[in-house]
């Protein structure tokens, strides 16, 4: 119970690599709140196989895009945990499409989503975060490599490793660690390996096949633990070796 007595935050826990990153942190003995978009069967599920398995966990509706939202939903977050030790920025979206056929639109969700969410958020939590806490920004491969038809996804996940990168030099003297956790292809509602597009993506992984959500939850659960004490600033890339 590496995690026992603390309090973790996860944005977009209602379902894939979020529900597991959640689930992993109450096992390891975190209290846990998730924050969820639309679908609340979703998340009253992932809240009740924490508490089935003798975990707290609470949840609440946040968009992530909307300023006052997720805002609302981080102070909801900290008030019923108590504070915050552990903050994981999950919640993202992914519209893809080729350069002349982006839109305004597409882009605005992706960057309100993927970056901007992520910058309110952090700053709503850091009255509530203690020293010593962490933060873990889920980015992506994608951030260092170019796929077609993903540039402005890219694009923001490049952003997340760079604020991940900032934050660890703004906060090392709360002794808040800063990590950006970078999975390549993960079987989610997002990204299904049993897709068309999926048999193109596992041509690129060495291991030849999809990851599993339990395979980033388990390294979310290091990089917040006693064993990562020294790790800051930097990005862990889980690709099963595409991007080697
Ligand atoms: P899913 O689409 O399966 O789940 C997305 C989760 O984020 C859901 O819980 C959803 O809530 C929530 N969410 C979406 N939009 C918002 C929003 N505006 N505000 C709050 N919550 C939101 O995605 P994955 O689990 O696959 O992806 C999770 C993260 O991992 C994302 O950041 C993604 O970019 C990243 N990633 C995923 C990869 C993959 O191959 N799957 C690869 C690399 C990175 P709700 O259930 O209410 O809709």
């Amino acid at each position: 119970m590496s995690l026992q007595g603390k309090k973790a935050l996860v944005t977009g826990g209602s379902r894939g690599i979020g529900a597991a990153i959640a689930k992993r942190l109450a096992a390891d003995g975190a209290a846990v709140a998730i924050t969820y978009a639309g679908n609340k069967a979703a998340a009253d599920a992932t809240v009740a196989a924490i508490e089935g398995a003798g975990g707290t966990a609470f949840a609440f509706q946040a968009d992530a895009a909307d300023p006052t939202s997720q805002r609302a939903g981080v102070q909801q977050a900290a008030a019923a945990l108590g504070g915050l030790d552990i903050l994981i920025h999950n919640a993202g979206v992914a519209e893809f499409s080729a350069i002349g056929d982006d839109t305004d639109e597409t882009f605005d969700r992706q960057f309100g989503v993927n970056v901007k969410g992520l910058h309110v958020g952090t700053r709503a939590a850091l009255p509530h975060l203690n020293d010593g806490g962490r933060i873990i920004l889920i980015g992506s491969v994608s951030g260092e490599l170019a796929f077609p038809a993903t540039a402005v996804y890219s694009a923001t996940k490049a952003s997340v490793a760079a604020l991940a990168r900032g934050w660890a030099k703004d906060l090392a003297s709360r002794n808040i660690l800063v990590n950006t956790v970078q999975p390549g292809p993960i079987d989610t509602d997002m990204n299904p390996a049993d897709s068309e597009f999926a048999q193109q993506m596992t041509s690129f992984v060495p291991l030849g096949r999809y990851g599993k959500v339990e395979e980033i939850a388990g390294a979310v659960s290091f990089l917040a633990g006693p064993d990562a004490s020294y790790i800051t600033g930097t990005a862990l890339t889980i690709d099963g070796g595409a991007a080697a």
